[in-house]
């Protein structure tokens, strides 16, 4: 019996279940009921039901044994063996039956569009992977093969193809596809179904097919050449995906990892990933269209994560409505910003800029010029249509470029419609640190907009648009520059935890930055990407 001591009638079954086989029997055979300790009468819904079982059994017993002995040495006996004899033939046939039926029809199999439909040749993608890892435990999400619109074309640059898979893996990134520099491709047997991490804002859609090498290998290397460009060739006829690399911004066709970083960011390195080259080469043998960079659909419109500026447009659309000389601004609101005697921003220093709304300031960035002269630097402004708010010149004077200080000022995407923008002119870094009286205004300019608009003095969480935060930051989580560089630090984080620090303010250097490790970073906190 069960050392539990059941209470419910729940815990009664379970007790049940837990006794063996042989004690029914004995209690069976005792003619006793079995009970658990504390229930006074047996269970009448037990009883029935193991009578019945022994009964049933023994009848099943002396049916078998009467049958036996009636058909022992007579015609049925015969019979009885032609029937086994025949079934046994049978068998064999019906089981060839069977597996012509479902050989001819695909819903009997189990779905595998590599080896079956498209890539029949392919070896699989697990062949390159440490021996420790098994492709069942990459990370993926699952998708409906029709979804599918797009190739992202990689390159292993220096790499070799299994140092680079073992690296994706590290890093949690995944591709479908490698072709190798003897042409051999590998490939994920469901790589239609699956959704590997490669290319944030693309990988849903795309297919992530790898080569060996770089771009100027595979174009003298005529074997893996080949294998790329009928892979190419077959996936792009049988997905229907456009041979043509134009509209990244659809996600449908044939690109460059390159060029899809420049669109959605996801950037770890700025390699020239997949070879714009070796696409222009594939789209020509293969009939379709390439696109160099300046004819990409829309590629001078804003919405790109790596902008790419049209000088002569940017200046012939330059029609500034506001700042010096167009519009007076109204007196300085704050006592660190140079005035003139009636307590006007000092115009001649004003930049002319497109009126873009106003803002309720929570948040403030700053920025270094890069350029060691101040009209340079609001030449700049004016050259790319953007604007600051404030500038402070290398000898610590401070001043207001727009007319308020709630006009949104066009500095650093994201972050426009809330914070205030702060330009400090030196070429780089170690300019900015040397500039003291420099330093000191920056720090006052800070303390003055952080009280008056209940700034907190830090830079943890850029996404919540409260605090004081670099450029870098900004570029980082939703790029939108020109200049976009992973190693770039502008003003340069040194000199963010020189300012937050020494006027009581909370500095965190990037690692502990609110959710750095996320996927929604133009530029990625990772030391490797496919
Ligand atoms: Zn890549």
């Amino acid at each position: 019996m069960s050392k539990a001591r059941p209470k419910s009638k729940l815990d009664i079954g379970l007790s049940f279940r837990k006794t063996s086989c042989n004690d029914l029997k004995l209690w069976y055979a005792s003619g006793e009921i079995p009970r658990s300790p504390g229930v006074t009468s047996p269970g009448p819904q037990f009883t029935p039901l193991i009578e019945i079982a022994v009964k049933a059994k023994h009848l099943r017993a002396n049916l078998r044994n009467r049958f036996r002995e009636s058909i022992n040495g007579s015609k049925l006996a015969i019979l009885s063996r032609k029937i086994r004899c025949l079934l046994c033939h049978n068998t064999f046939k019906f089981s060839l039956f069977l597996l012509l039926l479902t050989a001819c029809f695909p819903i009997f199999r189990k779905k595998n569009l590599l080896t079956d439909v498209l890539l029949p040749e392919a070896k699989p993608l697990s062949f390159l992977f440490p021996q420790n890892v098994k492709l069942e435990n990459i990370p993926f999400q699952p998708r409906d093969p029709s979804n599918v619109t797009s190739i992202i074309l990689h390159s292993t640059e220096k790499r070799k193809a299994a140092d680079y898979i073992r690296l994706s893996i590290e890093n949690k990134f995944m591709i479908h596809i490698l072709v190798d520099k003897f042409g051999v491709v590998y490939a994920d047997p469901e790589f239609l179904k699956k959704t590997f991490l490669a290319s944030p804002g693309l990988d849903d859609v795309s297919i992530h097919v790898a080569y060996e090498g770089t771009q100027e290998n595979v174009l003298t290397n005529q074997i893996q050449y080949n294998s790329i460009r009928n892979l190419i060739a077959q996936l792009t006829e049988d997905i229907s995906i456009p041979k043509s690399n134009e509209d990244i911004i659809s996600k449908k066709g044939i690109f460059t990892h390159n060029q899809a970083k420049r669109r959605f960011g996801g950037f770890v390195d700025f390699s020239m990933c997949g070879g714009e080259k070796l696409i222009q080469t594939v789209l020509a043998d293969i009939h379709g269209n390439f696109y160099d960079e300046d004819h990409w659909k829309d590629r001078y419109e804003s919405g790109w994560v790596l902008k790419k500026e049209n000088k002569q447009k940017l200046q012939e659309s330059f029609k500034p409505t506001n700042g010096r000389g167009i519009t007076k601004a109204v007196k300085t609101a704050i006592p660190s910003i140079e005035k003139d005697e009636s307590g006007f921003p000092i115009e001649s220093y004003r930049v002319r800029y497109t009126h873009r709304g106003r803002i309720n300031p929570t948040c403030i960035v700053l920025h270094y010029t890069a350029i060691p002269d101040y009209f340079n630097s609001l030449k700049t402004l004016e050259n790319r249509n953007l604007t600051a708010t404030l500038m402070v010149d290398k000898d610590g004077k401070a001043y207001q470029l727009v007319d308020e200080l709630e006009e949104r000022a066009a500095a650093a995407t994201g972050t426009n419609d809330n914070c205030i923008q702060i330009e400090i002119v030196a070429k780089d870094t170690a300019e900015l640190i040397a500039q003291v009286n420099q330093t000191e205004k920056v720090k006052s300019l800070v303390i003055e907009l952080a009280s008056k608009y209940k700034i907190p003095l830090t830079n943890e969480d850029i996404t919540s648009y409260s605090g004081i935060f670099s450029h870098t930051q900004a570029k980082k989580k939703w790029g939108g520059s020109i200049f976009l560089n992973a190693k770039d630090f502008d003003p340069g984080e040194e000199y963010m935890e020189l300012i937050l620090n020494s006027i009581g303010g909370k500095y965190f250097t990037e690692t502990n930055w609110r959710n750095r490790d996320g996927l929604d970073w133009a530029i990625l906190s990772r030391n490797f990407q496919p």
